[in-house]
């Protein structure tokens, strides 16, 4: 690993100073990601700012909504009472995810800023646009078991990691950053960006700018939501496929619904045509079979993970069918 240089600023305002003046230096959250990409020299930052100290609150919002300060534990954010009750999706998409020893380290900013799981990227003899552009993506041709089926390029076919994103995402959640420039709000479904030819660039976010907190807006009807997680192991394994989902129903049909899919694309995959599908349609077996499918109709299979478009469809089903029944979406 490459020397680098350690400091603790003291507040938000000395942090971003830092790393605007500073070529080469990154924000520390946890260190969950970034240190192992450190070690393997994918990442040589000369200078880490740690930031973990600063924006550690959840403070309720007006009508219901909550802000999560960037610097909040994920296991603090699961466990929080106002989670579990108003966003159980969220707390269930954190308890999804990593280990518990990962999870009471890892930050809620840094879970937005880690990188893609690809196996070719972790691999400084493989060929990777992601981490060295231009080089080509030997995942295209190789063994992509865990890739992407929604959004690709011919760059990149690489899948976002992070379970606590997905819910995010359907949540509509504002992301909230700080720069010399200013403050700016960020919504949650242009925090990420898709592969197109620039493959390296994984957010939206300028290079000073830090994550200072995440608004989740009010939404009453997400005491009714699920994630459910498909993956190769019973635990501590990244999404083969994941759904988060909220439903609200009134007699019988569909009044509003909130779905986005993990596992599936190099972001968090808000699924806005099933939504179109649901909204107003009865609350059925058929209806939900036609939204995954009206979801995937763009999928695009490779050699390993074509299985990926059927399994997606039917995680969609089968949560929306529980939400529908088992967990009183009636209202
Ligand atoms: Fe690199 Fe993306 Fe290709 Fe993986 S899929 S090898 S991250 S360019």
């Amino acid at each position: 690993m490459k020397d680098f240089l350690y400091v603790r600023p003291d507040d938000t305002a000395a942090a971003i100073a830092l790393i605007a003046a500073t070529p080469g230096a990154k924000y520390l959250g946890g260190g969950t990601n970034l240190v192992d990409l450190m070690r393997e020299n994918i990442e040589q930052p000369d200078l880490l700012a740690d930031v973990t100290h600063l924006a550690n609150g959840i403070d309720d919002l007006d009508g219901g909504g909550l802000r999560i300060g960037a610097g909040v534990k994920n296991t603090a954010v699961a466990g929080h009472r106002a989670v579990r009750e108003r966003f159980p999706m969220l707390s269930q998409a954190i308890l999804h995810g990593a280990s518990g020893q990962i999870r009471n380290m890892a930050t809620v900013g840094g879970n937005l800023m880690q990188r893609t799981r690809c196996y070719y990227f972790y691999d400084g003899a493989a060929n990777c646009n992601k981490r060295q552009p231009g080089t080509g993506c030997d995942a295209i041709d190789g063994f992509n078991r865990i890739h992407a089926i929604l959004g690709t390029s011919a760059s990149c076919i690489a899948t976002h990691p992070s379970d606590m994103c997905v819910a995010l995402a359907a949540l509509d959640a504002i992301v909230q950053v700080e720069g010399q420039r200013g403050v700016r709000q960020i919504p949650f479904l242009e925090f990420h960006r898709l592969p197109d030819d620039t493959p390296d660039v994984d957010t939206d976010l300028r290079a000073d700018e830090l994550i200072t907190a995440i608004a989740i807006p009010a939404l009453p009807f997400a005491t009714n939501s699920l994630y459910r997680k498909v993956r190769d192991r019973a635990s501590y394994a990244f999404a083969l496929v994941s759904v988060a989902a909220a439903l609200e129903i009134e007699a019988g049909t569909i009044r509003d619904v909130r779905l986005a899919l993990g596992g599936v694309a190099h972001k968090p995959w808000r699924a806005l045509a099933a939504e179109g599908v649901l909204r107003g349609a009865p609350a059925t077996e058929e209806t939900f079979r036609r939204a995954a499918e009206a979801e995937l109709q763009d999928a695009t299979g490779f050699a390993h993970n074509a299985f990926k478009i059927e399994l997606a469809q039917r995680v969609i089903v089968g949560t929306l069918q529980e939400l529908a029944s088992e967990r009183g979406g009636e209202r």
